[in-house]
């Protein structure tokens, strides 16, 4: 295993590659997505992964900061890109996640 990296959200490892990085930027403490230097997390760019980042603020713990609501708008959007495969849940409101099929 070599340069792998961990979800936030999920904790699957794999490589750097197939995340979002997300970099809280030196002195300013900003989050910034993609590039920059400083503290790194990653995130499986995929809905179960984001929301759970987003509402239980995993990507903040994990950087030490606060992550603006405008951070996670634009990966909303990135992930609304339609030319991506359609999604068989569409209602993020839903704390359930998706993948359950059967009814409890
Ligand atoms: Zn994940």
């Amino acid at each position: 295993m070599k340069n792998q990296r961990r979800c936030v959200a999920c904790r699957q490892l794999a490589g750097k590659e197939t995340f979002w990085r997300f970099v809280r930027l030196y002195p300013s403490h900003q989050v910034q997505l993609d590039q920059g230097m400083g503290r790194s997390a990653y995130l499986c760019p995929n809905p179960d992964c984001l929301r759970v980042a987003q509402k239980k603020n995993r990507l903040g713990h994990a950087l030490r900061t606060s992550v603006p609501e405008e951070l996670y708008q634009s990966l909303w959007q990135r992930l609304a890109n339609p030319s991506e495969m359609t999604s068989p849940c569409g209602d993020v409101s839903e704390s359930t996640t998706c993948s359950r099929s059967q009814p409890l």
